[in-house]
């Protein structure tokens, strides 16, 4: 099937044109025509997908047609992470530069004033996280009267994170009549809850199986020691493999700042990024790994979901993820869009209850390979192809000639009975399931 084939006009078919999309991607193909019909939609896909473009090309082409009144927006999209709203945004210019569409973005961390000022000349597009949405329009600087379109994106996210009240109380605040679509990669009882009471006959469009990994990931795991070990292993294996970029995954902010404080002084291109940093911080860190600036970027799972960055080579877990889910999302950064892509996990022995949940919940293996902590690799008998990928790749573009003296990596206390509070990094965004 061709773009041509969907219904979209030729303003939006020049911009996706432009992006040098080839044909749709299934979700796409199956969403599309959908929206175009006006039908509610359930779109169960995972990042990655595409999906992003199977709702905002839609929702250009219908809002097209109209214009928006002051301080009321005609179309609603809610995120669960400020990072993933401003890349919807991106999104919706990319898609829409030949249409002269308005949006808002409403993030927390962002200058409010300046977020009022657009909403007064009238908006086409709105793109918030709840939070700030609700803030807004309690104190009267929105008027959602007008909305005929409402997507709830990442809405498993929103789930865990404990906003499905907020996404109820907005639901509640639109016109009845209106066109909804709701993207999630699980479709938990919460969620199937949340769309029989608010869409009306969705059309349940899936493109894989809940919580599958990409096939085009490859997935490996590490047996280390004791979390003190964690940061030499993880160099080893940098060291190893033909890294380009990577994200780095740790589950506490203190693991981020000391991981990413440790491979700096170490030499090697890695910033941190969580939920603590302040808004414009966490953009600038994003732009400058975008542009390759900084090529590791050690994480919390603020960055986990949806963020979109093209051939990352590479997801180090640096911890294994105390949410299933997360481990989904995280390797999803990597082997995007056809792309092949390595995933590596470093296990200890703590991490026995989150592994079990882990490898239930996914349907793909992960390969254990044994790395001394000290010594030399050792593989765990069978031979691939992706070993001998391993050992062949040089590490050495990742660091810089000159390498600065490295801090003692044991003084990164991991320590599993560490706090959970804001244990992922969502700052104010604490997801709910660790309240319980
Ligand atoms: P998403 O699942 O929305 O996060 O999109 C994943 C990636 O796929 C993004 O980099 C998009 O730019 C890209 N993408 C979206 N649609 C297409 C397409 N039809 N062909 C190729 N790449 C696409």
């Amino acid at each position: 099937m061709k773009f041509e084939d969907l219904g979209l006009s030729e303003p939006i078919l020049a911009a996706i044109r432009d992006c040098g999309y080839d044909s749709p991607t299934p979700i796409q193909e199956k969403a599309i025509p959908n929206i175009l019909m006006a039908r509610d939609v359930v779109g169960l896909a995972q990042t990655g997908t595409g999906k992003t473009a199977g709702f905002t090309l839609p929702m250009i082409e219908i809002l097209n047609g109209g214009r928006a009144k002051a301080r009321m927006p005609r179309s609603l999209i809610l995120s669960p992470t400020r990072e993933l709203a401003a890349q919807i945004a991106d999104n919706f210019d990319m898609y829409g530069k030949n249409c002269n569409l308005s949006k808002a973005l409403l993030i927390g961390g962002s200058n409010m004033a300046d977020q009022i000022k657009v909403l007064e000349r009238g908006v086409d597009v709105l793109i918030a996280t709840p939070g700030r949405l609700i803030d807004l329009f309690e104190r009267g600087n929105i008027l959602l009267n007008d909305i005929k379109i409402l997507v709830i994106d990442e809405a498993d996210r929103m789930l865990d994170m404990g906003f499905i009240p907020d996404i109820e109380k907005i639901c509640s605040l639109l016109p009845p009549l209106r066109q909804t679509l709701l993207f999630s990669a699980t479709m938990a009882p919460e969620i199937k809850a949340l769309t029989s009471k608010f869409l009306s006959n969705p059309k349940e469009v899936a493109v894989s199986a809940p919580a599958t990994t990409a096939v085009t990931v490859e997935q490996f795991q590490v047996p280390v020691s004791s979390p003190k070990a964690k940061n030499n292993v993880l160099e080893k294996i940098i060291q190893q493999e033909n890294v380009q970029t990577a994200f780095i995954f740790c589950n506490r902010k203190r693991d981020v700042d000391s991981l990413s404080k440790w491979l700096a002084n170490k030499g090697y291109k890695a910033r941190a990024m969580h939920g603590d940093m302040a808004q414009s911080a966490r953009m600038e860190t994003l732009e400058k790994f975008k542009s390759n600036e900084i090529n590791l970027l050690v994480c919390s799972d603020v960055a986990a979901r949806g963020i979109d960055v093209d051939s990352v080579s590479h997801v180090f877990n640096y911890d294994v993820p105390m949410n299933p889910d997360d481990y989904v999302h995280r390797i999803g950064r990597t082997g995007r869009a056809g792309q092949k892509g390595r995933a590596w996990m470093l296990v200890t022995k703590y991490d026995d209850k989150f592994m079990m949940a882990l490898l239930k919940r996914i349907d793909s293996k992960i390969e254990t390979i044994k790395i001394d902590d000290k010594g030399e690799e050792k593989h765990s008998g069978k031979t691939d192809d992706s070993r001998k990928h391993q050992s062949k790749n040089t590490p050495r573009e990742n660091i810089p000639a000159t390498k600065s003296k490295g801090r003692d990596g044991a003084k990164n206390k991991s320590q599993r009975n560490d706090e959970v509070a804001d244990v992922n990094g969502f700052g104010d965004e604490v997801p709910a399931f660790f309240n319980n």
